[in-house]
């Protein structure tokens, strides 16, 4: 085993100083995907600062009529909420998709942002992997492919980001928060993730040692209705193929208003941005929904193991809109 230190924070200015002053420091969340990386050799933090005892497992209403989402709010707990199911059940739905109820329980809002790759070559420490080690290569491209990107990838990793709550916070036009040596600042979840680039390595646009303290959820668009619907190759306890979440507004049978991401594309939960455009104004029809779904999949490159992504994307897309949209009519 790898010695470490452990050390429960006491506040968060000081959980960042003590992060930020040791370069192999980390926060622990509930540890479900950092401990595991510990076990298998893809991370050896030499101090893990625990996060959980600070005051940041809250959920609170806020006076506009959008939420708060404190870092150490377990999955459970925010699936759950009565607020949460009523106003943003893509949200709900989304994280009761993910991982199992065990696990749930113990994960945080945060270390559910910040959860790695789930590429099997990044968690075997024995292949290629410009992610774990930059300028190695990359045994996906290549290898064994059917789980990986179809959009925004590069020659330098094509992996896709794992988490569900995420795609739906991104659909939501979610914020996250997070404090620095600086202060706070605010970061669109939609530019929180990167595309990998030249630079794999690097999952999010925070430095070392910056903390997610919350996550801010605006108001749902008035007359909103939402929906998260995954694909994967078992009914539970495994990550997405594909999976789409919609937040749709209709007036009569026109869609009024579209706000669309998809998961298990891309390094990052893909805002599809081309297919809300194609969609708003137009009548709700499979017919729109398809023709949404190809205005945003006409980028996509697959690779050589992943082809039925693209389809497998428009048929979720069309089905998950077309039970909004009839839900909204009833
Ligand atoms: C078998 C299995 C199946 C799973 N299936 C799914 C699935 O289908 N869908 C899905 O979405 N997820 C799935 N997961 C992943 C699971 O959701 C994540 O492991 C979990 O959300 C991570 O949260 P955590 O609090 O345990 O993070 P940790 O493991 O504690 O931390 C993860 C990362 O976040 C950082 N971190 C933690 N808190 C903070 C903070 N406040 N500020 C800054 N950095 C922080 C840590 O340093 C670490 O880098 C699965 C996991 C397993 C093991
Ligand atoms: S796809 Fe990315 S994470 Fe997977 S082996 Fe290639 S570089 Fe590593």
């Amino acid at each position: 085993m790898i010695p470490f230190d452990y050390a429960p924070a006491s506040d968060t200015g000081s959980a960042v100083a003590t992060v930020m002053a040791r370069p192999g420091a980390a926060f622990l969340g509930g540890g479900t995907n950092l401990v595991d990386h510990m076990k298998l050799g893809v991370a050896s933090p030499g101090l893990l600062v625990d996060v959980t005892r600070l005051p940041l497992d809250r959920i609170e209403e806020l006076p506009d009529g959008g939420l708060r989402i404190g870092a150490t709010v377990r999955n459970s707990d925010l699936a759950a909420h009565p607020y949460v199911r009523r106003r943003y059940p893509v949200l709900s739905q989304a994280l009761l998709a993910g991982a199992s109820g065990q696990l749930r329980n113990a994960a945080t809002t945060a270390g559910n942002l910040l959860q790695r790759t789930r590429c099997p070559y990044f968690q075997d420490v024995t292949t290629p992997c410009n992610k774990r080690e930059p300028g190695t290569g990359c045994a996906a491209i290549g290898g064994w492919n059917r789980n990986h990107a179809v959009l925004g990838a590069s020659e330098h990793c094509v992996a896709v980001h794992p988490s569900d709550m995420a795609v739906a916070m991104s659909a939501l036009d979610a914020v996250v928060i997070v404090l620095g040596e600086d202060g706070e600042r605010r970061i669109p979840l939609r530019e929180f993730h990167r595309l990998p680039g030249s630079s794999p390595e690097l999952d999010t646009v925070i430095a070392h040692g910056e903390l997610v303290t919350s996550v801010e959820l605006p108001p749902p668009p008035a007359g909103a209705r939402s929906g998260y619907r995954k694909v994967r190759e078992r009914a539970s306890f495994a990550f997405a193929l594909v999976s789409v979440a919609a937040v749709v507004v209709t007036d009569g049978a026109r869609v009024s208003d579209a706000r669309i991401a998809f998961g298990g594309l891309a390094h990052k939960p893909w805002r599809a941005t081309q297919a809300e455009e194609a969609l708003r104004g137009t009548t709700a029809t499979d017919e729109a929904f398809r023709e949404a779904a190809d205005a945003e999949l006409r980028h996509a490159e697959p690779l050589p193991g992943n082809g039925f992504k693209i389809p497998m994307t428009r048929n979720t897309l069309a089905a998950l809109l077309r039970e909004l949209a009839t839900e909204e009519r009833s």
